[in-house]
């Protein structure tokens, strides 16, 4: 059977009605949790073929973080399925209100191969709890994965109900968008092929969810713990070797702190990786040549003030750190996506502000300062999706609150119940009883000009 013919008889299973109970969705969840359990050493086989990636990294931020995920969905979705209860104004009295959930349908979930398995699943977990069928198209750059998830989507659900369709992005997602109308469409991904999905969305005005990336500034204020700020800010650039669209993309650093916190940010490299970081127990490779090459050639455009060693066939570049870059360099313009860090010196809020404007609505903004008006002044002077005060990257790892970007850095958001809202079409309901019905607003209504404003105001 084509894609095409199997994406009709998915449709026909949604439109059995089969996917909607509490009791099946329940059932899919923990089966499918059951699976990821199953599977855990070939997920970790898999994504250390595809990224170095350790277990413990793995955990922590793959297969573990989908299984919190799953815990925290199953304990809240009998909830989150029940009508919510809404008003009724006077005019309309004595109906009610209520808002009515129900899954949008069949559903396309377009993942990335930087979190490979947990970008593709997350939202998956979300539109299957929210009681819709799912196509799922992993990343092709992350091969070993995708083979894993081809065995875990077989094993836990059926092929009407969850399909994985694999292939080369820009043939396979045209091809299906183009033939099929799919209800909803979740992408995470870069910027240019997100404004390709939304151009091929819009054709038969589908709604989307884009998550993409941007410029994620880190400013370092004054007054920051700065011990703890070098710990935070390595871990959250330097982990999965920078390829993380939470990562703190550049760093403007309060001038008269910046030597102590350089100092600092390379102890913490060392403490993580050693002294030599190549083939470092839990240090990620690039994910292939092209990315590689992009990457060293951001090397030679600063000053490399620590790190950057480099090694083309094991796909390893080693944390790097670059001072006196110029901010019209195309390391300044285009998101870094990997192990390198420039960094920028401010002595006032406007001084930092003109370089962070310069590339606007980042996906993540991180302020490090003690000072809580410092922190309400810096979230309030930029536009950004999501973010955090002393800390980097972690909100992303907290289910009770939404991830999503703004503007060019995406459209929508998801996580906890966020993810179920977002596959869910609320229909928005009035109920009105039959024992009271007032003649006031039926024809001839003449005469029932004060009447009605008194009623409407
Ligand atoms: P990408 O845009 O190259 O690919 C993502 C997906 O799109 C893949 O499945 C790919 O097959 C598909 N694709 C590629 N070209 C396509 C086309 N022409 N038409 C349709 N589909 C196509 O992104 P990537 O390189 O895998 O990921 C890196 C980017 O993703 C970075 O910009 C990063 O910031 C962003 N990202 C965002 C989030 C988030 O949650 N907001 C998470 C991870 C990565």
């Amino acid at each position: 059977m084509t894609d095409i013919a199997r994406l009709a008889t998915i449709q026909e299973y949604f439109k059995s009605g089969a996917t909607r109970s509490y009791s099946f969705r329940k059932e899919q969840l923990v089966n499918f949790k059951n699976v990821l359990i199953r599977n855990e050493k070939e997920i970790y086989d898999a994504l250390y073929a595809d990224l170095k990636k350790i277990p413990e990294e793995s955990w922590f931020t793959e297969n573990g973080l989908l299984i919190q995920e799953i815990n925290y969905m199953l304990k809240r979705l009998k909830g989150w399925m029940k009508p919510i209860k809404k008003g009724a104004n006077l005019v309309n009295f004595p109906s009610s209100g209520y808002l009515y959930p129900s899954p949008l349908g069949v559903v396309l979930v377009i993942g990335p191969w930087n979190f490979p398995l947990m970008l593709a699943l997350l939202p998956l977990v979300g539109a299957v709890a929210a009681g819709n069928c799912v196509v799922l198209k992993p990343s092709e750059h992350a091969p070993a994965t995708v083979d894993v998830l081809k065995k875990i989507i077989k094993e836990a659900f059926d092929e009407k109900h969850v399909m994985l369709v694999e292939g080369k992005g820009s043939e396979i997602v045209p091809a299906m968008m183009n033939n099929f109308r799919f209800d909803h469409v979740f992408y995470t991904g870069s910027i240019p092929v997100g404004k390709i999905i939304y151009q091929l969305a819009a054709k038969e005005m589908v709604p989307v969810t884009l998550e993409l990336g941007g410029k994620g500034p880190c400013i370092v204020e004054k007054d920051a713990s700065l011990k703890v700020a070098a710990k935070r800010i390595a871990l959250g650039k330097f982990s999965n070797a920078g390829q993380m669209c939470v990562c703190p993309d550049y760093l403007l650093v309060h001038a008269d702190i910046k030597d102590k916190l350089i100092e600092l940010i390379r102890e913490n490299i060392k403490k993580f990786y050693g002294e030599n970081t190549e083939g470092a127990y839990g240090y990620c490779k690039i994910i292939n040549e092209n990315r590689f090459d992009k990457l060293i050639s951001y090397l030679s455009q600063g000053e490399v003030i620590a790190g950057g060693s480099h090694n083309r066939e094991q796909l390893f570049i080693a944390p790097a750190i670059l001072d006196n870059v110029s901010l019209d360099s195309p390391l300044m313009q285009e998101e870094i996506f990997g192990p390198i860090l420039p960094v920028f010196t401010f002595r006032d809020k406007g001084e930092a502000l003109k370089i962070i404007h310069r590339n606007p609505e980042p996906l993540s903004f991180y302020v490090f300062t003690n000072s809580k008006q410092k922190e309400k002044e810096w979230i309030e002077a930029v536009q950004f999706g999501a973010g955090c005060v002393n800390n980097t990257a972690l909100h992303f790892t907290n289910p009770h609150l939404p991830f999503g970007g703004i503007g060019q850095s995406g459209i929508g958001s998801y996580h906890g119940k966020k993810t179920f809202e977002t596959f869910t079409h609320w229909k928005a309901m009035m109920r009105t009883p039959v024992w009271f019905d007032p003649s006031i607003k039926y024809p001839p209504l003449k005469g029932r000009l004060g009447l009605l404003k008194r009623l409407m105001r």
